[in-house]
């Protein structure tokens, strides 16, 4: 069993080096009784809050407040598609495909109380179910519909928009009539997202040089909803452009992840003057709306009104790099990396 772990914490940008390729035995039995379930692991996601788990304890920026840090040496848990290999536990059968907290690697042993659950593939690619038909898409749906709480032709942007989440929000927007911006960092994601995905406007945030004054070009008249993916410079410039009782959903701030020192310092007096209501939030608080969510996405799905953009990568002894691509905005979609064939 091959698996990627980290040789040490990792507290700036991560590196290839960073990282590394461990074997290790891979029992072919498991002890009657004991419940256990070995998976052999099929698609496996890449996030960025993985590396808030990464991080030192010493770090300002604690892992363990936010998410059970990764020991260096050790293997990563991570949401997967699998194929039980061998159960001794009846809910499972040998060949049942799964989907639950695998791991950065060939297979993964489920003890009881891991989650793992029988997937219905439901006729789609294994893959969508690790990402857009996974938690993903569970994250766009909660943040936008229930966080949000959208209306039709309100007026939304979107950052880090060509990435797994993002991309999402923007396609969900525009179904219920909004008017939607995204931003990200190259031009070939600007004319995707325009082109492909059916944004109204996108643009290179790299490329410009004062963010407020560019929010003002593409939304005159003010944003409702901001769905915050980066964090920071982005942050503080939307808070600017927010109309009167806007909403923001802080999804995450994966610009802040690799510099302890950066936070964004949005204007307070923009938020009391104009009633804006910011909120984060997990979209493992919103597992209740998962079949509503999952049924509303098939469906869109099959009628082409949503359209699938996921990054796989092939082989285990990938994911560093698939990881790292993350961080260097080099992914377009949901990142994933491919294990196994079914
Ligand atoms: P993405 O697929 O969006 O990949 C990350 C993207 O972020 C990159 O492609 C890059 O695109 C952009 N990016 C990287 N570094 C920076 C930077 N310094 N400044 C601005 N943009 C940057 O990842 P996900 O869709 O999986 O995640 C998006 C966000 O949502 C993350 O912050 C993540 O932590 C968060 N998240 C939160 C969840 C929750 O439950 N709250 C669940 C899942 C994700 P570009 O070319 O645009 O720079």
């Amino acid at each position: 069993n091959r698996y990627v772990t980290i040789k040490t914490h990792v507290d700036g940008a991560p590196e290839e080096s960073d990282f590394e390729l461990k074997a290790s035995a891979v029992a072919l039995s498991l002890e009657p009784g004991s419940n256990a379930v070995i998976v052999k692991n099929l698609y496996v996601s890449i996030d960025p809050y993985q590396l808030n788990r990464m991080k030192s304890y010493s770090s300002s920026q604690k892992s363990s407040d936010f998410a059970v840090g990764i020991i260096p040496g050790e293997a990563i848990d991570t949401y997967g598609v699998g194929k039980v290999l061998i159960s001794e536990n009846s809910e499972f059968q040998e060949d049942d495909i799964v989907a639950g907290l695998l791991n950065w690697g060939e297979y993964s042993v489920i003890k009881p109380g891991g989650m793992l659950n029988k997937l219905n593939p439901m006729g789609f690619p294994l893959s969508y179910h690790v990402g857009i038909l996974g938690f993903s898409g569970l994250t766009a749906y909660a943040g936008f519909f229930e966080v949000c709480k959208p209306k039709r032709g309100e007026k939304v942007f979107v950052s880090a928009a060509s990435g797994s989440v993002g991309n999402l929000v923007g396609q969900y927007a525009k179904l219920i009539g909004c008017y939607v911006v995204g931003c990200a960092g190259s031009k070939d994601k600007v004319a995707l997202l325009k082109e492909k995905l059916g944004f109204d406007e996108a643009f290179n945030y790299k490329e410009e040089t004062d963010l407020v004054s560019t929010l003002k070009r593409y939304f005159p008249d003010g944003i409702d909803i901001y769905f915050d993916n980066v964090g920071a410079e982005m942050q503080e410039a939307a808070i600017v452009n927010m109309k009167i009782h806007g909403r923001i959903a802080v999804c995450g701030v994966i610009s802040e992840y690799t510099d302890a020192g950066k936070r964004a310092a949005p204007s307070m007096i923009d938020v009391i003057y104009k009633r804006i209501k910011i909120q984060g939030f997990l979209a493992s608080d919103y597992l209740n709306i998962f079949t509503d969510f999952l049924s509303t996405t098939r469906d869109h799905l099959r009628t082409g009104k949503i359209k699938p953009l996921e990054d796989i990568s092939d082989g285990v002894e990938s994911i560093p790099c698939a990881f790292i691509s993350l961080y260097r905005g080099q992914n377009i979609g949901k990142k994933i990396v491919k294990i196994a064939e079914e």
